[in-house]
């Protein structure tokens, strides 16, 4: 299998904003992009993008989901990052007419067609290190890609951070290229010194998020995550999972969590389970938690139940196997 997001469809669809208004949107070739060496992207990180995706149904038709949230969320990461405003509407008709041509190209579940829309300022500028770019590129790329978890389930490691933050504290609620190379060296270096999978950020103690995903705990018939404020990426799979969790009856609890909270609640209960949340994996199983060099199992250091069945139950109304209660999907065609 090839590494997730390595492969694309040949053609991609993009905008252009000119400093007064969008171009129409076409079909481009996917692997390439014309951009002046001095683009503000390319010098000033001008970018954000998102992360969302489409699944073939057992009847056929193609189904997006939650791309409202999605689309919301990149038109606030451009907000933040004083990129050219788009309409959601606009955007949505790009997803909805590049998922549309590639429709019978998207693979059956566990396969689904991960969508990657992309904001970039190009205007060609390198004076601006303090002001905005005034022209920009919107495309949407779209990745075939495989089960998430086709080499098995393997628990992941996560190494407690307390010093290092994930990014600068305003930045924490956009999906910006610059936030993950900020995180990248300290993500590097747990690799290497603790074998850890991902930083789990918790600066001051203050448990937020890992690089790229959600931190979600589960004690008992208790949700615990951070409620939602700007030091972090607000996600989309967290959101619906919370929801499926109040819909099963569990208790969800937004609030602070400590990294002592925390500690003390996986080595006091054996049954806790820990996972973190995205849309590439959808839960993902925490088995370990390294803090201040003492390494704390969560729960057996197996995959939980309550993790497993969410994750299950997710995935049955992305694939059309269970009832959209909550009006998630998206029909394409
Ligand atoms: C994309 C992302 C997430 C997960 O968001 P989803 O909408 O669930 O995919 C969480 N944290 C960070 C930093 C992210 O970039």
């Amino acid at each position: 299998m090839s590494q997730f997001g390595s492969v694309f469809f040949p053609e991609m669809i993009l905008a252009r904003f000119d400093g007064e208004s969008w171009s129409d949107a076409e079909f481009v070739p996917s692997d390439k992009l014309t951009l002046h060496p001095g683009a503000h992207v390319l010098h000033y990180a001008s970018t954000c993008f998102e992360g969302l995706k489409a699944f073939r149904h057992p009847d056929g038709r193609v189904a997006i989901f939650r791309m409202d949230q999605n689309i919301a969320r990149l038109a606030q990461s451009s907000a933040l990052l004083s990129l050219p405003e788009f309409e959601p509407a606009q955007l949505a008709e790009m997803i909805t007419t590049a998922v549309a041509r590639y429709a019978d190209k998207i693979p059956t579940p566990p396969e689904s067609l991960y969508i990657r829309p992309t904001h970039i300022g190009t205007e060609p500028c390198i004076g601006k290190a303090a002001a905005p770019s005034l022209e920009s590129l919107l495309y949407v790329l779209l990745s075939p890609v495989g089960d998430y978890f086709a080499g098995g389930l393997k628990p992941l490691r996560l190494l407690v951070e307390q010093d290092q933050t994930r990014c600068s504290a305003h930045m924490g609620m956009v999906k910006s290229g610059g936030n993950y190379a900020s995180a990248m060296f300290p993500t590097m270096a747990a690799k290497k010194n603790y074998k850890a999978d991902q930083v789990l950020f918790a600066p001051g103690g203050d448990v937020q998020e890992t690089g790229a995903a959600n931190f979600l705990l589960f004690d008992g018939n208790e949700l615990i995550t951070k409620a939602l404020d700007s030091s972090f990426l607000h996600g989309v799979t967290r959101s619906s999972i919370l929801t499926l969790a109040r819909d099963r009856g569990i208790k969800v609890t937004e609030r602070n969590l400590t990294v002592t909270e925390l500690l003390e609640r996986v080595q006091a209960n054996p049954n806790c389970e820990a996972a973190l949340s995205g849309t590439a994996a959808v839960l993902a199983h925490v088995g370990t938690l390294i803090s201040d060099g003492k390494e704390y199992t969560v729960g057996t250091g197996e995959a939980g139940p309550l993790v497993k069945s969410l994750r299950e139950e997710l995935n049955a109304i992305q694939w059309g196997q269970a009832e959209d209660r909550h009006g998630w999907l998206t029909f394409i065609s």
